[in-house]
């Protein structure tokens, strides 16, 4: 069986309130995603097949990982991550062991979600994968995925969630029915989208009352998530500059009345 040490529990510490703009992928993850994971019953009194798969692309930056965790979280399913970059970066033969232990993994602990992040890394074409080890890389996450058929685990549902900012370069096999048959684009987010980004992210922070979202919006074509964050990012060291600045002229200030004072004391002094 799987190791133990495969960590399986949710993700905390971001929940689906601190994300905007994001109602479409909400629905679609609702539909793919929760159902399935928590009324797999239905599925099966229906003769309906479970999702298996669910393929999230988008830009960097747009929000994929953060929705994945943040859904997993909401769920609280046992949460089982794979990182492609780390993955590919074993040795040989070590790869398609860790693929089929985190998979192991999630199987005893269903229903549950396996989170693939920069899935490309790990299943390019095979036609263009560099060496054999890519090709039985992609092949073990094939094999993997097949494993997941309900019938095989009694009854009890694994999806999996993949996030790309690639997904053409993805080898067409793992885009076929049973296995990442389902996709959710996310892409660059509209004016409005970009609105409530910026107003969940600024939940926390106190505002100046004269903050214009809509404004803001209009100006940030072509901004991510992860651009709106930085921007948030910046408001507030500008407005803790604004303050030292403060800080630092009062003292200027103090200091000069402290002279004033000196040389005062030091006239009185010499007479
Ligand atoms: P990459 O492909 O580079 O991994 P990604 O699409 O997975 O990017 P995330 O890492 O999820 O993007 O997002 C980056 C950061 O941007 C997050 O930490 C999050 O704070 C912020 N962010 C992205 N999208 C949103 C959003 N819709 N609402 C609020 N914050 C967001």
């Amino acid at each position: 069986s799987a190791p133990e040490k495969i960590d399986t529990n949710p993700p905390s510490g971001f929940t689906l309130r601190d994300l905007g703009g994001v109602d479409n992928v909400k629905r679609q993850l609702k539909d793919h995603l929760v159902l399935p994971l928590l009324y797999p019953e239905e599925y099966t009194e229906r003769k309906i097949p479970i999702p298996r798969g669910i393929l999230l692309h988008g830009p960097p930056g747009c929000g994929k990982t953060v929705i994945s965790r943040a859904f997993a979280a909401s769920l609280g399913v046992p949460f089982v991550e794979i990182l492609g970059p780390s993955v590919v970066s074993g040795m040989s033969g070590e790869s398609e062991k860790q693929i089929r232990e985190h998979f192991d993994r999630a199987k005893e602990v269903a229903p549950c979600l396996i989170f693939i992040d920069e899935i490309d890394v790990i299943a390019p074409k095979r036609d263009s994968a560099q060496s054999q080890m890519e090709k039985r890389i992609v092949a073990q996450l094939l094999i993997s995925m097949d494993s997941l058929a309900m019938e095989k685990n009694n009854g009890k549902p694994v999806i999996v969630l993949a996030a790309t900012n690639r997904p053409d370069s993805l080898d067409p096999a793992l885009r076929r029915g049973g296995r990442f048959d389902t996709e959710i684009n996310m892409g660059v987010p509209n004016e409005s989208m970009r609105e409530m980004i910026l107003k969940a992210l600024t939940r926390e922070p106190r505002l100046s009352d004269d903050v214009d979202f809509s404004a803001l919006a209009k100006k940030t074509a072509g901004f991510v998530g992860a651009d709106l964050k930085d921007l948030v990012s910046k408001a507030g060291t500008w407005s803790m500059d604004q303050f030292r600045e403060a800080l630092e002229k009062q003292a200027m200030e103090e200091e000069t009345e402290m002279d004033v004072d000196g040389s005062e004391l030091a006239k009185g002094s010499r007479m």
